[in-house]
């Protein structure tokens, strides 16, 4: 597997001085424009005229919200932000680029816009996303033209087309002006079912495009470590709140365990390196209103840089959603991809991970996503089991005294008198890994579950849509059907009260 977000070690060794120079960062390549010529938009396509094309304009600093006015005036549609000082924009082919301060301007070659797992394994669909001014008629008579089948799905992110075809066409369908990425489909996405995309990570210049890389994430202290605090700005009512709480703080521990960064509970919300949570609904400030029930769930701001403090890293959820824990929508699961945005991540084309562009239930991280985010922080050096126990401070802010905010106990206890409240603990024996390859039309699992007061029940379910009853409780197995693709496992364990547990794991069947 590789994983360009990882961009190689040339851009970690050159993290500290990065920003001031004006790279161009997709994940195909870097590009390092040379300064000094003119810059004219590209020709436009053979089947000519006046036709707008894509094309990223660099600059030599950040583009500033007065520069993104002026391209408007002059008939030149800023699209999407593209690292360091980039935009992706579409212009006509006569469009006047002189005095801008643009020093380099070309458009995005056909391997810029194939995701790289497309070449090694066989997906049953494609993902085909579109610059953001294409018409979605345009899209889909583009596709057909190039030779693919649309399958239609209105829970798409705008944008978005679910393609079949052969993959011999995918380098033609590439090289078209109106595509901007391309990577293999999940088996929810090929089997058309509803689904709930994360509209990509937010920089203060617009989206990141999936073409491109965002950086290197936080900068590292002295030691190599990173070290973020969070602070709860508020909370959704539809789950408990310190239930909410404890999901988000799993998510961030996830993490955590597979790299090279702490986080803990802060106090102040503008410090620098603080991930700000909150629930809204509709504009919230930020310029990225959130648009009610379905649609976006969830955005986060990636780090400093590219974002400015105290903005970035901050995860904002829809309090418009039907929150919920251990069921759609799935608090912990979407948390967990926001906080891979929290930290740097761009999305992966591998459509069994944590950090591709449509969510899924998640238990945990693959080993997708474990490459990714050590590529950016290196393998934990901590204890994984359990939270730090000080909380690191960031010398230059305005420190708050820390609140002793209570590490999320995993099996809280019942309250004296009380409702039992606690779930049952569950662990998948076999197979030993979460994420396991397989030719077989059928997976056997099997594992234990205990509880306080007793297991009742353990039932099985699969993202591709077959559920039922295992076998046993303290010791339960399974047997669910696979088909052709990446399939979810989830495995879930009741108690009398009602409380529950779960655990998954991604089988792929070839
Ligand atoms: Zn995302
Ligand atoms: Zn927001």
């Amino acid at each position: 597997m590789t994983f360009p977000r990882a961009a190689g070690m040339a851009l970690l060794l050159t993290a500290s001085c990065a920003w001031a120079q004006s790279t161009i960062r997709l994940r195909a390549r870097t590009i390092q424009p040379e300064r000094g010529a003119a810059v004219f938009p590209p020709p436009a396509g053979a089947d000519g005229g006046a036709r707008r094309t894509h094309y990223i304009l660099q600059f030599s600093s950040y583009p500033s919200p007065e520069l993104r006015q002026e391209l408007a005036r002059r008939g030149v549609r800023a699209l999407s932000y593209v690292p360091d000082s980039g935009l992706m924009v579409s212009s006509d082919s006569t469009a006047d680029l002189q005095g801008l301060g643009a020093v380099w301007a070309g458009p995005l070659e056909a391997r810029d816009k194939l995701n790289p797992l497309l070449a090694t394994r066989p997906a049953p669909a494609y993902l085909v996303v579109f610059h953001p001014d294409v018409e979605m008629e345009e899209a889909r008579a583009l596709a057909r033209e190039r030779g693919f089948s649309v399958l239609e799905n209105s829970s798409l992110l705008p944008g978005h087309l679910v393609v079949t075809g052969g993959a011999t066409r995918l380098e033609e369908l590439a090289a078209s002006d109106e595509v901007s990425y391309i990577l293999p489909a999940s088996t929810d996405l090929a089997a058309g079912k509803p689904v709930t995309g994360c509209a990509g990570a937010l920089t203060d210049a617009g989206i990141v495009g999936e073409y491109a890389t965002v950086g290197n994430g936080w900068a590292k202290g002295a030691s190599g470590a990173v070290a973020l605090q969070y602070v709860f700005e508020s909370l959704t009512s539809k789950v408990d709140q310190n239930t909410a709480r404890s999901e988000i703080e799993r998510a961030f521990r996830t993490w955590a365990s597979n790299a090279n960064v702490s986080f803990a509970a802060g106090g102040d919300a503008s410090s620098a390196r603080t991930i700000a949570i909150l629930f809204a609904s509709g504009a919230h400030g930020d310029g990225y209103p959130f648009d009610g029930p379905g649609g976006v769930l969830a955005h986060t701001f990636y780090p400093a840089p590219p974002n400015s403090e105290p903005l970035a890293g901050d995860m904002h959820f829809d309090g418009d959603e039907s929150w919920r824990v251990g069921a759609d929508t799935d608090l912990f699961s979407v948390a967990l991809h926001e906080a891979g945005h929290a930290l740097g991540l761009g999305h992966s084309g591998d459509p069994g991970s944590v950090m591709y562009p449509y969510y899924h239930f998640a238990s945990g991280l693959t080993p997708d996503d474990i490459a990714g985010i050590q590529s950016l922080y290196g393998p934990s050096v901590a204890a994984p089991a359990d939270p730090p126990a000080s909380t690191p401070v960031q010398p230059a802010s305005p420190t708050p005294s820390t609140p002793q905010t209570p590490s999320t106990p995993q099996t809280p206890s019942t309250p004296a008198g009380g409702k039992d409240t606690t779930p049952p603990s569950l662990s998948i024996v076999s197979p030993g890994s979460t994420i396991v390859s397989t030719s077989s039309q059928t997976i056997s699992i099997s594992g234990t579950a205990s509880d306080n007061v007793g297991v009742t029940t353990v039932t099985w379910s699969t993202s591709t849509g077959s559920s039922g009853a295992a076998s046993g409780t303290a010791n339960w197995s399974a047997q669910a059907p696979l088909l052709v693709g990446t399939n979810v496992v989830t495995i879930r364990a009741y108690d009398a009260a009602g409380n529950s547990a779960w655990r998954s794991i991604t089988v792929v069947r070839r």
